[in-house]
């Protein structure tokens, strides 16, 4: 990878874009490309459309509308496969995600968040398909090949790895990896709160996982477990927060004093509601409270990861919980251990190729994040 390809190693805070290619939908009513991006400056730009594409005319006829430039410490092009700089999974993994195991391995807790409109390719980028994996799988893949190859090397470090994996809908926590029972409403945890350890979902399922089949088999049961509720409820995977959680844990013992020291970290990689269904216009009761819901947790998350991002939030003296407004919604309180303090935290804002308004709200929202 070119330089620029690499986070630089300070900071704690990385905005990075991803476009995705054309769905067949797309190409059918021959939409547009409305992005470029630079690979040198990872400059991404959002185009005005032409007035030909229906779908950005409303944009068009409510207001003047122009090109905008943002940029962002990675910008993805995996929007036409045969440019050079086209960027695959195992891109994304080698940029992003392989950095942040590293984090992990050194103690630090990590945050890897994927922002979008629905169907911009956030699971798409966290979770991917069998074929084309994304970062979840790929971290559970090199986790497990480096604590194999860990143990050979230095045999008096033991690798403890659990996972857990859980979703936030309309302010309620579910936990994905207990079976959806049919005819039965969806059973929602409890949070609670900790003085030593913070806050935590109050019987969440933590499974003890051994190898990277194992992990996998967990990963997928939640998604269906995610999946068969939402059809029932009517779609709400895009109306919820996914957070898939591995926690590592190294015990260290020293063969000469016979003491032993442990160094856990959590790996957090968590695919949030579609951005569009903060907005609720049109909405009226239920909608309108869960529209609202998803605003104030997309919200808050912007303004929790601006306020890391934001040096003079983190002088000495300022204390951390006065300024970075954690407790506003279920889940950046839920993930405050992940975000700020011991931590790093990305995100990755998926765009799709062909849509202004919904593309220019993603980039501001990133953009704010910096
Ligand atoms: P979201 O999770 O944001 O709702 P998805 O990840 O489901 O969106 O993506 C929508 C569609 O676009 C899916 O069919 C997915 O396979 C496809 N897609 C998304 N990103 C890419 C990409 N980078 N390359 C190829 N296909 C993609």
């Amino acid at each position: 990878l070119p330089p620029q390809m690499r986070m630089d190693a300070g900071g704690n805070v990385r905005v990075v874009v991803r476009v995705r290619a054309f769905l067949p939908r797309e190409i059918e009513r021959g939409a547009e490309c409305l992005i470029s991006m630079d690979p040198h400056t990872q400059m991404t730009t959002l185009h005005v459309p032409n007035d030909n594409d229906p779908a950005n005319a409303r944009a068009k006829s409510r207001k003047v509308i122009e090109e905008k430039s943002f940029i962002f410490d990675n910008s993805f092009w995996s929007h036409n496969k045969r440019d050079r700089h086209y960027a695959h999974q195992e891109d994304v993994y080698n940029c992003l995600g392989e950095e942040f195991l590293d984090h992990n391995f050194e103690g630090y807790h990590t945050c890897i968040f994927a922002y979008g409109q629905t169907g911009s390719g956030k699971s798409y980028t966290m979770m991917g398909t069998p074929d084309q994996p994304g970062l979840i799988p790929r971290t559970c893949e090199d986790l497990f090949q480096r604590i194999e190859a860990a143990q050979e090397e230095t045999p008096n470090i033991s690798y403890h790895v659990r996972a857990s994996y859980f979703e936030v809908y309309n302010e309620h926590v579910r936990d994905l990896l207990v079976p959806v029972i049919p005819n039965q409403p969806p059973y929602y945890l409890k949070i609670r709160e900790s003085p030593t350890e913070g806050p935590y979902v109050k019987d969440l399922t933590e499974v003890p996982v051994r190898s990277l089949n194992e992990i996998l088999r967990y990963m997928k049961a939640g998604d269906a477990s995610r999946t068969t509720a939402s059809t029932k409820m009517n779609d709400t995977s895009s109306r919820s927060h996914a957070v898939f959680t591995i926690m590592l844990k190294q015990i260290h013992h020293d063969m000469e004093t016979d003491e032993t020291t442990e160094r856990s970290s959590r790996i957090r990689l968590v695919d949030l509601a579609g951005s569009e269904r903060a907005k609720s216009t049109e909405a009226t009761g239920a909608r309108l409270r869960e529209g609202s819901n998803i605003n104030k947790s997309l919200t808050t998350l912007g303004r929790v990861i601006a306020a890391l991002a934001d040096p003079k939030a983190q002088r000495p003296g300022k204390r951390h919980r006065d300024i970075v407004p954690y407790r506003d919604s279920i889940l950046t309180w839920l993930l405050k251990d992940s975000l700020g303090g011991n931590s790093k935290t990305a995100m990755i804002a998926c765009i799709a190729p062909s849509d202004y308004e919904e593309t220019l709200s993603t980039l501001r929202y990133a953009d704010q994040a910096k």
